[in-house]
C-alpha cells in the first residue's frame, strides 16, 4: 500500500486550520485521518478511528490537556476538527485505576468530560486511545490485517510476518475492557508501536503524525505482501448462470423480506462484481459464508451471515419464488434460534430476522436495507467481506470469532446507536412519479421524500439541477417499451415499486366539433394511455412483490365538470377517472389500491400564465379571479396537491376514491 504522506500537503493543512483557529496537532490529525479514510482497503463507512492528545484553551482561559478522538457520525475521509470532539484527558486517565466500567457509565463519563457539550459522541474506543501515551493513535480495520488474523493459526502467522515492536491482543469486545487489556499489553513492552487486534483490526501510535500513519501503511504492506506471495489455490467452483433476470428476482425477494403487518419495508438493491462472484462461486461458500463477518462491527449492518438461494435450478420465476420463500423462512427460523441461544436470559429485544445480504447463485448479490443508501453500504461491506475471505481461503481456511462474540456486538447498545434509526411513514417505500419535472411532480417528490420514501422521477424533459442524481429517468410515458425498460432498471436498483404517482399530462383545448383527430388522439395518448401503460407495468411488478401497492392518478376536475372548449383535455381525463376505478375493482383483492386527485387551477407548466389568461377569458373573469374562483376564494397550489397524494398514499383502507383539491367547487364536487 502506497504511503501518501506529503510534506507540502501537511504544511497546507497546518496553514489552513491555523486560519480557522486550530493548532498544528489537530491540523495534522485531520490530514492523516483523511489519508487513512481515502484508502478503501483501510477504512469504509465509518470504520476506524483516530485521535490526538493536545492542549486547548477552555472558556476560563486556562489550557487543558485534551484527547481529540473521532466522533460518531463522521467518516475519516471527510473529517473536520468538529468530528474530533475534545475530551479532557485527565479524567479519562483517572479511570486507569478502575477494573470495570459498564457501557452506560462509560458513555456518560466521556460525554460529561467533553470541552463542548454539543460535540458528537466520542468513539466507543475513546479510553483505548486515551490510555496509550502517544500523541497520535491510528486505528483501522484494514482488509489485509483481517485476512491474516481471521485464520486458525492467525497469531503465529502474524508473529512471523510483522517482526519487532508489534504487540498482539486477543479478541475482546470493544469498550472499557479492551482499553484496559491493550494498556496492559503495551505496559509489558513499551517499545511496541503497533498492536494487532486479532479478528478486529490494527492500532499504530507515535508522537509524530507522519510516523503513526507510516507505521499503519508499513504493517498493512507487510500483510499484503504475505497474501500475494502465498495465494495459490484455485478457488472457484463451477460457474452456472441462471436463466432468470435480476429485475424479476428483486421484487420477489423484496416482497419476502418486507413485513407490511409490522410496517417494516426494505429496499433491495442488485449488484454484481467480480469480487462478489468469486465469493459466491467459491468451492467452500457454504462453510465460509456461515462463519461471521470479518470484523465485528460489520455485523450491525449485514447480520452474522448472508442467505444463499441457488437460482440455477429454477426454471421459471414461479419456481424461484417457491424456492426463495422456503429459503427466507429457513433463514428466519435460524436467526430466531441464534437469538434465543445467545441472548441467554438477558432482557434483549430481537431485531428483525431478515437477511441483509442475499446471494442468488447464477445471478449475483441482492443487498437489503431500510433505504437505498444503506443497501449500498451493505453491498460495499459485502464486497469487503468477500475480498478478505477469499484472500484467506487462497492459502488457508477462513475462521473468525465465535457466534457468541458476534452476537454480543450485534446486540451491543452502543453499536446499535450508531445506526440512528429514524422511522418515517414511507421509509423503505419506492415511489415513482411521472411528469416528475413538472410543478406538481416536484412538489410531490419533496413531500414524499420528507416522509422517508425513495422517489424516482420520470419525465420526457431534461432535468435541471434541482433533481438529485440517481433519482431521475428520462422516459416517454406514452411508449410502453420505454416504460418497461425504466421500470426494469428501477426493479434492479430498488427491488420494485410501491406507489405510482401517475401525473404526466398535457393540455389540449379547442371546440370539440372542430378538433382534429390527430390532436384528440395525441391528447388521449398522454392524458389517458400514459396512465394505463404506467399503471399496468407497475401492477405487474407489484404482483411479483405480493405486497400492498398504491396507484395514484392526477385526474382533473374536467373529468366530472367539463370546461368550455376544453373537451380535448376533459375527455381523456373522464376516461382516466374510469380507469382509476377499474384498477380499484380489478386489483383490490390483491391489496393494490387505486385513487385519484381532481385538482383544478394549479399554476404549473400546463396551466401557465398564457393558459390562465385564456381560461379566464373563457369564463369572462380576470386571471386573479379565475385562480381564486372557488368556495374558499383561495389559490390552490402544487403543494396542496402533493399533500393530497400523500394523504391517499397513507390511507390504507381507501381505494376507488377521488379527492378534490380545488378550493371548493360544487359543480365539480364528487357525489
Ligand atoms: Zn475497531
Amino acid at each position: 500500500m502506497k504511503n501518501n504522506w506529503s510534506d507540502r500537503q501537511a504544511s497546507r493543512y497546518i496553514k489552513h486550520y491555523k486560519g480557522l483557529g486550530f493548532n498544528e496537532d489537530t491540523a495534522l490529525r485531520v490530514y492523516t485521518s483523511r489519508l487513512l479514510g481515502e484508502q478503501k482497503k483501510l477504512v469504509i463507512h465509518g470504520g476506524g478511528n483516530t485521535s490526538v492528545k493536545t492542549r486547548e484553551k477552555d472558556l476560563d482561559g486556562k489550557f487543558t490537556e485534551v484527547l481529540r478522538v473521532k466522533g460518531s457520525g463522521w467518516n475519516l475521509n471527510t473529517i473536520e476538527p468538529e468530528g474530533l470532539p475534545a475530551v479532557k484527558l485527565g479524567p479519562l486517565l483517572s479511570m486507569l485505576s478502575k477494573n470495570k466500567l459498564d457501557d452506560v457509565d462509560m458513555v456518560n463519563f466521556q460525554k460529561r468530560n467533553l470541552l463542548n457539550i454539543n460535540s458528537p459522541n466520542p468513539s466507543v474506543e475513546t479510553f483505548l486511545h486515551a490510555f496509550l501515551p502517544h500523541k497520535y493513535v491510528d486505528h483501522t480495520h484494514a482488509d489485509s490485517i483481517l485476512a491474516i488474523t481471521n485464520r486458525p493459526n492467525g497469531l503465529k502467522l502474524c508473529k512471523s510476518i510483522f517482526g519487532k515492536n508489534v504487540g498482539y491482543v486477543p479478541y475482546i469486545m470493544p469498550g472499557f475492557d479492551l482499553a484496559k487489556k491493550v494498556y496492559q499489553i503495551y505496559k509489558k513492552d513499551e517499545s511496541v508501536n503497533t498492536l494487532i487486534l486479532m479478528n478486529h483490526g490494527i492500532f499504530t501510535f507515535s508522537d509524530d503524525a507522519k510516523e503513526s500513519y507510516s507505521l499503519m501503511i508499513k504493517a498493512v504492506s507487510q500483510a499484503e505482501k504475505y497474501i500475494k506471495k502465498t495465494s495459490k489455490k484455485n478457488l472457484s467452483g463451477k460457474i452456472k448462470q441462471s436463466k432468470l433476470r435480476p429485475d424479476q428476482i428483486g421484487p420477489i425477494l423484496r416482497g419476502l423480506v418486507c413485513d407490511d403487518e409490522n410496517s417494516s419495508s426494505f429496499i433491495v438493491n442488485y449488484r454484481k462484481t467480480t469480487t462478489l462472484l468469486n465469493y459466491l462461486n467459491g468451492k467452500n461458500f457454504k462453510s465460509y459464508s456461515q462463519q461471521g463477518t470479518v470484523t465485528p462491527d460489520h455485523v450491525i449492518r449485514i447480520k452474522p451471515t448472508p442467505l444463499l438461494i441457488d437460482a440455477t435450478y429454477a426454471n421459471s420465476i414461479d419456481e424461484f419464488k417457491k424456492l426463495a420463500l422456503k429459503s427466507i423462512s429457513a433463514y428466519k427460523a435460524k436467526y430466531i434460534n441464534y437469538f434465543k441461544t445467545h441472548a441467554r436470559n438477558r432482557k434483549l429485544k430481537m431485531l428483525d430476522p431478515y437477511p441483509r445480504l442475499i446471494y442468488v447463485k447464477g445471478v449475483g448479490l441482492f443487498s437489503v436495507g431500510t433505504d437505498l443508501k444503506s443497501c449500498e453500504i451493505n453491498a460495499d461491506l459485502a464486497e469487503t467481506n468477500a475480498d478478505v475471505v477469499m484472500k484467506v481461503e487462497s492459502s488457508s481456511t477462513y475462521k473468525t470469532i465465535s457466534k457468541q462474540h458476534i452476537f454480543d456486538i450485534e446486540y451491543w447498545s452502543l453499536e446499535q446507536a450508531k445506526l440512528g434509526r429514524i422511522n418515517k411513514a414511507l421509509q423503505g417505500k419506492v415511489v415513482v412519479i411521472t411528469g416528475g419535472l413538472g410543478t406538481i411532480g416536484m412538489a410531490t417528490c419533496e413531500t414524499f421524500k420528507n416522509e422517508g420514501a425513495e422517489v424516482i422521477l420520470l419525465d420526457s424533459l431534461k432535468p435541471n439541477d434541482n433533481v438529485s442524481k440517481g433519482t431521475f429517468f428520462h422516459c416517454d410515458v406514452t411508449n410502453r417499451k420505454q416504460v418497461r425498460e425504466v421500470f426494469s432498471k428501477i426493479s434492479m436498483i430498488y427491488g420494485g415499486i410501491d406507489i405510482l404517482v401517475s401525473n404526466a399530462g398535457n393540455v389540449y383545448d379547442g371546440q370539440i366539433g372542430s378538433i382534429s383527430d390527430t390532436d384528440l388522439r395525441e391528447s388521449f395518448d398522454i392524458n389517458f394511455f400514459s396512465h394505463q401503460i404506467c399503471a399496468s407495468e407497475a401492477i405487474s411488478i407489484m404482483l411479483k412483490q405480493s405486497m400492498p401497492g398504491c396507484l395514484l392518478f392526477n385526474i382533473s376536475k374536467q373529468s366530472v365538470n367539463p370546461g368550455y372548449n376544453f373537451g380535448p383535455y376533459g375527455l381523456p381525463k373522464t376516461a382516466l377517472l374510469a380507469l382509476c376505478k377499474q384498477y380499484a375493482v380489478d386489483y383490490g383483492p390483491m391489496g393494490i389500491r387505486s385513487n385519484g386527485i381532481n385538482a383544478d387551477r394549479i399554476k404549473s407548466g400546463i396551466l401557465n400564465q398564457r393558459m390562465i389568461e385564456r381560461r379566464a377569458k373563457a369564463r369572462k373573469v380576470s386571471p386573479l379571479e379565475y385562480m381564486q374562483g372557488n368556495l374558499l376564494s383561495k389559490e390552490v397550489t402544487a403543494s396542496d396537491v402533493a399533500q393530497a397524494f400523500l394523504h391517499l398514499a397513507l390511507s390504507k383502507k381507501t381505494t376507488g376514491a377521488v379527492l378534490t383539491v380545488d378550493g371548493g367547487n360544487i359543480a365539480a364536487s364528487m357525489r
